[in-house]
C-alpha cells in the first residue's frame, strides 16, 4: 500500500492537528521506533515552516515541530 492512511484512534485520523498545530498526513505501515507503532508524517501548519516529519503514533497528541518549535528530531516514514 502505497497511499497515506488514518490509523485507529482520534489523534491517528488523517487531519488531526495537535495544540502544537501538527497536522496527521497519516502513515504508509512504516514501522516506528516505538514498541508496535506505524509512523504517521507530520506537517508543521505554522506560517514559515511546513515542515513535514516522522512520528511515532505514541507521540502524535503532543509532539512539537523540530524544524520551529524545538521538538525531538523526526523519524523516517
Ligand atoms: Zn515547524
Amino acid at each position: 500500500m502505497n497511499v497515506y492512511q488514518s490509523g485507529g484512534t482520534n489523534t491517528t485520523q488523517i487531519g488531526y492537528t495537535n495544540k502544537n498545530h501538527q497536522l496527521n498526513t497519516g502513515h504508509k505501515n512504516a514501522s516506528g521506533t516505538d514498541h508496535r507503532q506505524v509512523v504517521y508524517r507530520m506537517l508543521c501548519l505554522n506560517i514559515h515552516c511546513g515542515h513535514f516529519y516522522g512520528a511515532n503514533g505514541t507521540d502524535v497528541f503532543q509532539r512539537k515541530c523540530p524544524a520551529c518549535q524545538g521538538g525531538t528530531d523526526g523519524i523516517a516514514f
